[in-house]
């Protein structure tokens, strides 16, 4: 089976945040650590992740 989807994880504390599919662009919260994360997958697969946001403990 060939599978297309990616599993998107958290670049700050290594939670596991979704599945992508290639080309994908979306933003999501991480539950664990609510940093903000911009998800960009490529057209080969390949998940960059960075944090736009982090909401800091209060
Ligand atoms: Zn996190």
């Amino acid at each position: 089976m060939n599978s297309s989807k990616l599993y998107v994880t958290c670049p700050a504390c290594g939670k596991r945040l979704c599945r992508a599919v290639p080309g994908s662009e979306l933003e999501q919260d991480c539950p664990k650590c609510q940093s903000l994360v911009l998800v960009q997958v490529d057209p080969d697969g390949k998940v960059s992740t960075k944090i736009i946001d982090t909401k800091t403990a209060s």
